[in-house]
């Protein structure tokens, strides 16, 4: 399996693999600044985790009664949910005429908090994996150890 960001078309979430020591190995701050490439939104299947409260957000963007909008937007994996995506793996929301988010302000969690997620941070490795896959990730503007760690605690991914 690709280590993607997709949809951060992504990897279940595993288990923190947050290292032992206090301090982390990126405590000098990590650089991301997306490309708008839209390679997090499509590619290998994944998962787009949903709570309640992002299903409500999008479906009132949308127009949708909830029930509207999971029959058609949302499936059930085991008791989680996450957006449904298309054979291709491409997200139900990816736009592939304009490679965006066709509900970018109302966005998962997971979404909102790429690249810093617990398995991305987890070693250095993993950072360049993400970096391989994330033309974003590694370059541009510079994060801080506080705000990545405050985007990792957003959601286990
Ligand atoms: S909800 Fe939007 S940002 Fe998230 S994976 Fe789908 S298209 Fe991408
Ligand atoms: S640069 Fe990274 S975060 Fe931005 S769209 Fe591309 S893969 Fe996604």
């Amino acid at each position: 399996m690709p280590h993607s960001n997709k949809k951060a078309a992504l990897p279940t979430p595993q288990p923190s693999t947050e290292p032992s020591s206090p301090i982390p190995w990126y405590q000098d701050g990590l650089r991301f600044q997306c490309t708008g490439c839209g390679d997090c939104c499509t590619g290998a299947p994944g998962y787009v985790w949903v709570n309640q409260a992002e299903i409500t957000a999008m479906a009132k963007r949308l127009g949708l009664s909830l029930e509207e909008f999971e029959a058609q937007y949302v499936r059930k994996v085991g008791i989680r949910r996450s957006l449904v995506e298309y054979a291709n793996g491409d997200c139900v929301f990816f736009d592939s005429n304009s490679r965006k988010c066709s509900v970018y302000e109302q966005r998962p969690r997971q979404c909102r908090t790429w690249p810093f997620w617990k398995s991305n941070l987890s070693t250095p490795q993993s950072w360049g994996e993400t970096c391989l896959h994330c033309p974003g990730s590694g370059r541009g503007k510079l994060y801080q150890l506080a705000e990545i760690d405050k985007q990792a605690a957003v959601i286990h991914v």
